[in-house]
């Protein structure tokens, strides 16, 4: 994380273009819209929390938020073969296209009681937070939009992500970028909820499932055989003693192990779930190529030590249970420049100025500038069945997202877009 008080000032003409949107009575009218809809916001995203969305099944979510963005007027609006749900509303012609995005899929498993349950003002329920916010936003950005009938240069897409958590990998938005073909220039992503925050890079990640095999045995009567869980033991040892690059930040850990049938078994099986990230794409490149090198040598060490051969050897197998590509992007980049302008009008102080792993990770590997802000209000317990939201201030989440929005996709006849068009025909 960069200090945000070392930051160079925004750009003049992005300050310039931003207070103009700012003192138009349409924006002005927009944002207390905003304000005014705050129960209208809320009880969106405890409808959405209620429509679950476990790890790879968020149709039904999907199915949901298409009706949702139809009812608020737009009429291209589909579902793409991956399960994302893209809304187009259109500019006035021959602007950029900006994606406004948030994403569908929730860590819990089919199952989960999603009822959200009010306490003191503060909302329980799994997935209320993480992304429901992010859902409610962006349509609530939507309905303003319409309703004060704000007509931008550009494209806004309203994207629902699915597999952004875990496992998912980032698959819808690697379809988006990868296969979809959408002519997309700018990518902001509603996710977390602090909105002091700016994600200016993407966290690159790598990770592996590792297997230990071996022929195991009597841990009296076989003692001599080479052990799995020893052999996993060396490799762990080794990796522990790694020195990461610091800058950018780069990081490791063996996450999970699991292995062995009994206290007195030679174990022949074992594995460990190997997670490695780096704020930089070569680092990323750099730790694996010193990491997975070492797991074998632990595995030869092992099998030396009882001079096993053939057969009777500890056996090695790496499977690759997830790759989310990293990068960064100059402070000049208009993604970057466009929200913290739209902070600075909303007297919203930049506190945050940071790196993640979000949808955003794709679209910044692929080159177009793109960023993560977060929804409004507090949350806490994520990832947890405890998990909670406090709506309070909540609404300058929304404003920022459409200022934001504003600013980048340009208002007809008052401001151009801060976006830039990038050649068609690039993923
Ligand atoms: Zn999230």
């Amino acid at each position: 994380m960069s200090d945000p008080k070392l930051l160079a000032p925004v750009i003049q003409s992005v300050t310039d273009r931003a207070q103009t949107l700012y003192a138009l009575p349409a924006v002005q009218a927009a944002l207390a819209d905003i304000k005014r809809d705050e129960k209208l916001t809320l009880s969106d995203q405890i409808a959405i929390t209620e429509v679950e969305a476990p790890p790879f099944h968020e149709k039904n979510r999907g199915l949901n938020m298409m009706e949702r963005f139809k009812a608020l007027g737009l009429t291209e609006v589909s579902m793409d073969p991956e399960g994302n749900v893209i809304a187009v509303r259109r500019g006035a012609g021959d602007g950029p296209v900006l994606v406004l995005a948030a994403h569908q899929d929730t860590v819990f498993p089919a199952g989960t009681d999603v009822k959200v349950r009010e306490e003191n003002g503060v909302l329980h329920a799994p997935g209320i937070s993480d992304d429901a916010r992010g859902l409610a936003v962006i349509l609530q950005v939507l309905r303003t939009l319409q309703e004060e009938k704000i007509q931008t240069v550009g494209d806004i897409y309203f994207v629902c992500t699915v597999g952004e958590e875990g496992n998912g990998d980032l698959r819808g938005s690697k379809y988006l970028f990868h296969k979809s073909g959408l002519p997309i220039d700018g990518f902001i992503s509603i996710d977390g909820v602090d909105i002091h925050r700016v994600l200016s890079a993407a966290t690159g990640s790598k990770r592996y499932r590792v297997h230990f095999d071996g022929p195991g045995g009597h841990s009296w009567k076989n003692f001599g055989t080479p052990s799995a869980i020893h052999a996993m033991g060396r490799a762990i040892a080794k990796i522990s003693e790694v020195q990461p690059c610091g800058d950018p930040r780069t990081t490791f850990t063996c996450g999970t192990i699991s292995g062995g049938t009994t206290v007195n078994s030679i174990a022949a099986h074992c594995e460990m779930e190997l997670d490695m990230r780096s704020a930089g794409a070569a680092e990323l490149d750099e730790i694996e190529a010193q990491i997975l090198p070492l797991i074998e040598a632990a595995c030869r060490e092992e099998n030396a030590r009882w001079g096993a051969e053939g057969e009777a050897v500890v056996k090695l197998r790496l499977e690759p249970i997830g790759h989310r590509p990293g990068g960064q992007q100059a402070d000049t980049t208009s993604v970057l420049q466009a929200s913290r302008a739209a902070m600075a009008v909303l007297g919203i102080e930049l506190k945050k100025y940071d790196v993640a792993s979000t949808d955003h990770n794709i679209a910044i590997n692929c080159g177009v500038p793109a960023t993560t802000l977060g929804g409004g209000g507090a949350e806490g317990n994520n990832h947890n069945i405890q998990e909670w939201y406090d709506p309070t201030d909540g609404y300058l989440g929304p404003q920022l997202a459409l200022m934001a929005a504003l600013l980048l996709t340009g208002v007809q006849g008052v401001t151009e877009p801060v976006l830039e068009k990038r050649a068609r025909g690039q993923a």
